[in-house]
């Protein structure tokens, strides 16, 4: 099993490809120091969500290698590695039943206090609170009955209940109105306290909230640094 220490991820000359007739990573290298806060940016299809699919261990590596703390992802258990990365994807699938349902979903033995601080912490409560049926409010198929920015902040609070060392956040290139953005990324902060955060980022505001920067381009590391150097 895994074993988190501090959250440092080591990318080491990683190579990959989906199909071994088109190399999509052609030897990525890159540290993320324990509680670092790192923006990985690029084209369409550099390969950035790939990255973080190969983070999560979907697909192995077919060149180098990825650490966690010094430990290959292939040395360790699918769940040890799942629960030590929190992802928040593009778009957050709910389950149709209700907000307290999908807030601690996984997490069986979660107390309605811890429920209510996760809640707090995403920046959902007090929107959960004006609705009639508060927690209990059923979501609809899908989440339908949640705006796109609700829905993400329900599956932020369902990642802070988990609690995990390290998180991987997949930004939406959907435009959202500026106070929805401005929740959201309060929220997402708020997630990132004492982290390790990889950020695959379209916001202006993430780019220049993070400590580092990595400009991918066709499968590589073109630039690197901080949002004043670049
Ligand atoms: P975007 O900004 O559009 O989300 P991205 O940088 O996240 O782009 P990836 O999703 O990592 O890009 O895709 C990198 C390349 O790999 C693309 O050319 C894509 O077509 C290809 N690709 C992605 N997923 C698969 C797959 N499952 N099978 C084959 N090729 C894939
Ligand atoms: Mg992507």
């Amino acid at each position: 099993a895994l074993k988190v220490t501090g959250g440092e991820v080591c990318f080491d000359a990683v190579k990959f490809a989906y199909h071994p007739d088109r190399p999509i990573l052609k030897g990525i290298s890159l540290t993320v120091a324990a509680g670092q806060r790192v923006a990985l940016v690029g084209p369409s299809g550099s390969g950035k969500s790939t990255i973080g699919r190969l983070l999560f261990r979907f697909y192995d590596v077919t060149g180098g290698a990825i650490r966690i703390d010094g430990q290959d992802l292939r040395d360790v258990t699918q769940q040890s590695l799942h629960d030590a990365i929190g992802v928040v994807p593009q778009d957050t699938v709910l389950f149709n039943d209700t907000i307290r349902y999908n807030i601690a979903y996984g997490r069986a033995g979660a107390t309605e206090a811890e429920i209510v601080a996760a809640a707090r912490a995403a920046k959902i409560h007090d929107f959960v609170m004006s609705l009639p049926e508060g927690y209990e409010t059923a979501v609809g198929e899908r989440g339908l009955k949640l705006s796109g920015g609700e829905k993400q902040r329900v599956g932020i609070a369902r990642t802070l209940l988990k609690n995990p060392p390290i998180l991987l956040l997949d930004e939406a290139t959907s435009a959202l109105d500026t106070q929805t953005e401005r929740d959201i990324q309060d929220s997402l902060n708020a997630m990132g306290e004492g982290r390790t955060v990889i950020t695959i980022a379209h916001r202006l505001s993430t780019i220049a909230d993070a400590d580092r920067i990595v400009v991918l381009e066709k499968g590589k590391i073109v630039e690197e640094g901080t949002h004043e150097a670049l």
